[in-house]
């Protein structure tokens, strides 16, 4: 991931460097372990001093699998979706205006 042999990169300031991998690729048996195993994995990421270049790496090379910036691959696709959204803007508003007042209107029927 270095650029250069002396530049200095994110990840030489991950916390999880030398953690179990496992812990951040969980594959749970069950619903239930595999929900522990990613809580486990983004309570270490929550005190990560890089989380944010972290998440900003993975969102950027649309890594598929693992926890990587206290996100699972489901919420990271969820980021990737809603930051192509196009923005939202509010829809038109159509005024209507009739050429005959109400009183007109009234006499008409
Ligand atoms: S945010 Fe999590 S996965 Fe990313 S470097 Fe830090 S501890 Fe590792």
């Amino acid at each position: 991931m270095h650029n250069t042999e002396n530049e200095e990169h994110w990840s030489d300031h991950a916390i999880c460097r030398g953690a179990d991998p496992d812990l951040f690729f969980p594959i749970g048996y069950s619903a239930p372990v595999l929900k522990a195993q990613e809580d486990a994995a983004k309570a270490i990421c929550a005190n990560c001093p890089v989380k944010a270049d972290c998440l900003a790496w993975a969102l950027r090379v649309g890594e598929p699998d693992g926890i990587w910036g206290g996100t699972t691959p489901e919420e990271r696709r969820y980021l990737r979706r809603t930051a192509d959204a196009p923005e939202r803007r509010p829809l038109p508003v159509i005024v209507v205006r009739g050429d005959a007042s109400e009183s007109e209107h009234a006499s008409a029927a």
